[in-house]
Formats: C-alpha cells, structure tokens, sequence
C-alpha cells in the first residue's frame, strides 16, 4: 500500500510491482526486535519473465561506492528493458550507517557478514540477517552484494565467488565474477571459503549462485569506483539475460584461487611496507608494527606468494588484528 509521500509499505517479503515499471518504498520486518528500523527499497519488475536479482549494498554501512552505484542503478534503470526482476536494497546496516560505524552494528557489534544465514532468536544482526536472506535472498534466484575496502581498508578493486560444491551453482557465480568486470577476481574452492557466515558463503550453500565485489575504500566517497561497481551491475544482468546486449569484455583478468588475510601477534601502529598489487613471495617482510616510542616489536611476513589484495590502511592494531590480504593463484 502507498502512505502519504507516495512510497510503497511491505513487510517481510516484498510485493512486485506491475510489470513494465519499478516501485521505491519502504521494507519493515515483523519480528519485534526489528520494529524500530525501516529499509530504503527498490524493486523493478520487467515486462519479460527472468531472474529475481537480489541487488544488496550496505552490509558493510561504511562502504559507500557501493551504495552510490546501487542507488544510481535503480533511479537509471528503465525497467521496460528488464527482463526477471531486482529487489535493490542500497542499505541492509542502517544502524551501522547513521553511526558511521565500521564492519560491525553498533546495536551487538556483530559483523553483519559473518552472521548470514540469520538466526531469529539471537541477537539485532543475527535476527537483521536472519530477516534478510529468509525475505530477499532466499527468494532470489541471484546474488549481487556490494562491497568495498571498509572505512580502515584499502583496496585493489577485485570480486569474489566461493566455491560450494555444487558445480551449476559454482560456474554460474564465477561466470557473475568475471562478467563483474573488476580486474581481478577471486574464486575459492568448495572448503577453502574460511569466511563462514557471508551473504555469498550462505547463498552459495542454498543453491543461489553469489558474488560479492569489491571495489573503493577508507570511508571515501569516489567517483570511479562508483563507475566500476555500476559498470559490473549492468555487465552481470547482461550475462544473466535480465538485460539485453553482450557483456563488455575486460582485458587482463586475473584469477586466485584464495585470499589469504594475515594478521599482528602484537598490539601497535602498522606500518606496511608494500604496496597495493605489489607481488611478494611467502615469508618475505612486508612490513612492521612499532610501539609508541617507533620501536620495532614485530617483522609481518607475507603469508603465500601471491599479489597485496588489501591493506588495513590505519596504523592502529590490536593483537591479532588483521592487517591486509594475499591473493594466491
Ligand atoms: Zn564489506
């Protein structure tokens, strides 16, 4: 139903709108812990039948590209030209957003993406994801999650598909991957996806083929990593038929086969010593942590041979904090 200012109220599930056109409006969500929070949402419905696209931005609420280029998406889309439906939600983390608060929700300082699929009985994010892929994801056939470096990360532009086992679900996720079009692209085997609890890991697991990608970073608002992010929307809807045309090849791709995170024994302010894209051999120093007089108290080696993915941009660090990522082929 339409209140007032002309936006459309669901609650739980999403209804679609007529066929042909899009609908903004508000989600709620029934179970009661989630009563005092409202969800901005999209939905667009093509005249043609195709796939449901869960188009997700915001698990992460301090990565802002990826809500940028989610929400230009949705107000540009002609929905005549659609084929299937997307069901667009530009924020998941509201909380987390109006306290600009990194990687976690301020209401149980859970990360969001190690919490999926939900639990209904725990606490504000398990019950928030719980909600999420029980009403959105679920009912997609297809995943889309947006994301970037987190407000204290920075970030080669790279997307991730995680092997679950089952083959038609993994070749469809890793074809989304590289049709995403970011320059690298990391596709982990089935056993190999140590980040339990992600929105891809969980989708993966019940049959819905999923990316995740990654592009922008360090609490920055940038113009050209909004473009990579719009540019992989439309390249994956093109590769999934719900768009019409050829996917737009990217030259020089590059594939691993895992991320490999590495972390500080110590407490301290981390200085790294590589670059973004920089190859390094395992063992090979790539940088410190210092104590607050700037003495040296630990050499960081880098876990596998393999390219810097990311780096944890801010120097400080609790023990075991991790401190950047190496791809390996
Ligand atoms: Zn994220």
């Amino acid at each position: 139903m339409h209140d007032a200012t002309g936006l459309w109220h669901d609650i739980d599930r999403p209804s679609l709108p007529e066929p042909g056109t899009k609908r903004r409006g508000v989600l709620r969500f029934s179970h009661p812990a989630l009563a005092d929070w409202e969800w901005p949402i999209v939905v667009a419905r093509g005249l043609a039948d195709g796939p449901a696209v869960a188009l997700l931005s915001g698990v992460h609420a301090g990565e802002y590209p990826p809500m940028a280029a989610n929400i230009r998406f949705m107000r540009n889309l002609d929905p005549t030209q659609l084929r299937g439906t997307i069901v667009s939600l530009p924020l998941v983390d509201p909380p987390a957003f109006y306290s600009r608060s990194a990687f976690v929700c301020p209401i149980d300082g859970k990360n969001p993406n190690r919490c999926f699929p939900g639990d209904p009985n725990g606490t504000f994010t398990d019950i928030l994801t719980s909600a999420i892929f029980t009403n959105i994801i679920s009912a997609a056939t297809h995943l889309i999650d947006l994301h970037c470096g987190d407000v204290f990360e920075h970030l080669t532009p790279f997307t991730i598909c995680r092997g679950s086992g089952n083959a038609e679900v993994d070749r469809v996720a890793r074809g989304m991957a590289e049709a995403f079009g970011l320059p690298y692209v990391v596709a982990t085997k089935p056993g190999n996806a140590p980040l339990a609890g992600t929105t891809s890991a969980s989708s993966a697991g019940a049959g819905i083929p999923a990316i995740t990608s990654e592009a922008g970073g360090r609490g920055l608002m940038t113009e050209p990593e909004t473009q990579m992010q719009l540019r992989g929307i439309a390249n994956v809807l093109r590769y999934l038929g719900a768009l019409e045309g050829e996917v737009e090849p990217t030259s020089g791709q590059r594939t691993f086969s895992s991320s490999n995170g590495f972390h500080t024994p110590v407490a301290g302010f981390w200085l790294p010593e590589v670059d973004l894209q920089q190859e390094v051999t395992q063992g090979q120093r790539i940088g410190r942590i210092e104590n607050l007089y700037g003495d040296e108290i630990a050499a960081i080696q880098a876990p596998v041979t393999g390219m810097v993915l990311y780096l944890t941009s801010s120097p400080a660090v609790q023990e075991a904090g991790l401190l950047g990522s190496v791809g390996a082929v």
